[in-house]
């Protein structure tokens, strides 16, 4: 295992951090303990030192198990992450009460690093208004959490407002060989580390997409590497390659792929990838934008929609729809983003949109935005909306 260190306070983690919101599942779809646990205990005796989970994984079951999963010892070997939900929050009060109750479930006196989960841009000038700063100061004085940071998915001109808004020890972005110019995109990590944030990615494989299943013209151009590594492997290397990235978290729930990953992580030094590596990625992006059903890159320009519509967001889940196949997870995620349960806003969705074409000659991809949007409603809407959305505020309860 290879370690990299946080900027600001020295830490050595692990480059491979264990994700617990995909943990192995019953067919009740309870967190399978037995093995969940084995699997974590197996990960660090391999050397990840650094377990992250969130207040509404596994329906709130992530951290209690978590507090379980590290008892005999385990818990002084690993650096614990888990976050405040931000968009739960309603008061200063508030903040401390799930902050303490977290402690509670996790079973232990301090948050190595506790972060503000799933900012955007509305979420933060909410939360901050709310008091947030000085709740950050006064966990770490009182040495509930240790380092504190913030997750995000947000437009990428809100991350720089939001790390330059606080003394923040690190982030959470998601990133991977699609992303570059989607959420935090490139340049906000190499904004991050250039402040002195220790930088943390999520989504390596874009929730397993780029791994499972590989479309077949995409595995062709793997097969043309001289050396031979799965697309999982293929996907985490080009993240491990920026030399900004301090940890990169896999969710990781098949022994399979733990050990892959574990081995991937024994070699993947900063700047490693030769320039024909690169371009090999590269090629591999531009055929998954081919397989795209919309070729929308996530830039925002064609934001804000008088409407409402959530257009990128809205593009990126209809792309996610047709790449990954997974049907009941994309329509899921639909629904919890769009609908507006994730942030303070108004719904978002598709079907709000009036061809008023605003959008249009504001896109540079040239996409025919209203006509795509109706494909999304098409498929992503439909009358169970309504039950997914209920679904997904009972998952990101509200109180
Ligand atoms: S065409 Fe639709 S998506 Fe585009 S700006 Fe008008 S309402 Fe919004
Ligand atoms: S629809 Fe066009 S302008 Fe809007 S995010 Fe996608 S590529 Fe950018």
């Amino acid at each position: 295992m290879l370690y990299r260190k946080i900027p600001g306070n020295g830490d050595k983690l692990s480059i491979l951090g264990f994700g617990c919101m995909r943990l192995p599942t019953r067919e009740d779809g309870t967190i399978d303990e037995e093995r969940a646990v084995r699997q974590v205990h197996y990960a660090i005796d391999h050397g990840v030192n650094y377990v992250d989970t969130a207040w509404p994984y596994h329906f709130g079951q992530s951290e209690p198990f978590l507090g379980r999963a590290l008892s005999d010892g385990y818990r002084e070997k690993v650096k614990i992450a888990t976050k405040l939900p931000s968009w739960m929050v309603n008061s200063r009060e508030d903040m401390d009460r799930f902050l303490n109750a977290q402690l509670e479930k996790l079973n232990t006196d301090h948050i190595d690093y506790y972060l503000v989960h799933a900012l955007v841009g509305d979420l933060w000038d909410n939360i901050e208004k709310l008091g947030v700063a000085a709740f950050l100061d006064q966990a770490k004085a009182d040495g509930r959490t240790i380092n504190v940071g913030f997750s995000f998915h947000g437009a990428g001109e809100d991350f720089k407002r939001i790390v330059d808004a606080y003394d923040w020890d690190f982030c959470l972005i998601q990133y991977n060989f699609l992303d570059e110019k989607n959420q935090a995109r490139t340049e906000g990590l190499e904004y991050a580390a250039s402040k002195g944030l220790g930088v943390i990615v999520m989504e390596p494989l874009r929730g397993g997409m780029l791994a499972n299943p590989v479309p077949p013209a995409v595995q062709e151009i793997w097969t043309e590497a001289p050396i031979q590594r799965t697309a999982a492997e293929w996907a985490l290397r080009w993240v491990w390659n920026h030399p900004e990235v301090t940890v990169v978290l896999s969710g990781m729930n098949q022994e399979t792929h733990i050990d892959e990953n574990l081995r991937a992580a024994d070699q993947a030094y900063p700047d490693s990838l030769t320039e024909a590596e690169l371009q090999l990625v590269k090629k591999v992006e531009r055929k998954y934008r081919e397989l795209m059903k919309s070729g929308c890159t996530g830039c925002r320009y064609c934001m804000p929609c008088p409407e409402g519509v959530n257009i990128p967001t809205c593009l990126e889940t209809y792309n996610n729809l047709y790449m990954s196949g997974n049907q009941n997870e994309e329509k899921f995620l639909y629904a919890a983003k769009l609908s507006g349960t994730l942030s303070t806003g108004a719904p978002e969705f598709a079907s709000q949109c009036v061809k008023c074409g605003k959008c249009l000659e504001k896109c540079p991809q040239h996409l025919g935005i209203p006509m795509l949007l109706e494909a999304v409603v098409e498929d992503l809407e439909g009358p169970d909306l309504e039950q997914r959305v209920a679904m997904a505020q009972q998952v990101f309860k509200r109180e």
